[in-house]
């Protein structure tokens, strides 16, 4: 009966893990003196918290892979990633803004990073989807004015070629 009551007494309940995360392995400390402790970590989260160590355990965010990504190359500097947009999910356990501590999508230019909520981001892409239409319209425009005037891309430099006989 001791015996059973002394086993009892080393059993430490496992902690409950919030729903949607896993314990999962992260290195903390100053340089030198890291040490590995569990964190929990949303199942979205494919950060190698090992890999990357942080100083405090309060420094540990998480991040999602990039879901969604755009770019463009450029008239005068083809196959050169000048402009992009790229998009995924994090999130920041100790963040004393408790949108920064929910899953969020961070919007990313190389430059700067906008951090939105869910509606934010659904608002943004109702937004982009209007702003690709106004692209098409600048893209129309501008093929018709090529057209018209007889220049502008090689493409209609070749015809205007081709139809003037300079070929
Ligand atoms: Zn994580």
């Amino acid at each position: 009966m001791q015996n059973t009551v002394q086993g009892e007494a080393t059993v430490y309940p496992f902690p409950a893990i919030t729903p949607g995360h896993r314990l999962a392995p992260a290195k903390v400390g100053p340089r030198g003196h890291q040490t590995v402790v569990f964190v929990e970590c949303p199942n979205w989260c494919t950060e190698d918290h090992v890999e990357w160590p942080e100083r405090y355990a309060e420094d540990i965010d998480h991040r999602g892979a990039t879901g969604a990504t755009w770019e463009t190359e450029c008239l005068t500097k083809p196959h050169d990633r000048v402009m992009s947009l790229d998009a995924w999910l994090h999130s920041d356990a100790m963040a004393s803004d408790s949108a920064m501590r929910a899953t969020h999508v961070v919007l990313d230019d190389e430059t700067t990073q906008a951090y939105l909520t869910p509606d934010m981001a659904d608002r943004v892409a109702d937004e982009i989807v209007s702003f690709a239409s106004q692209l098409r319209q600048l893209a129309r425009t501008a093929r018709l004015h090529n057209a018209v005037n007889g220049s502008g891309s090689v493409a209609d430099e070749a015809l205007q070629r081709i139809s003037g006989g300079a070929a």
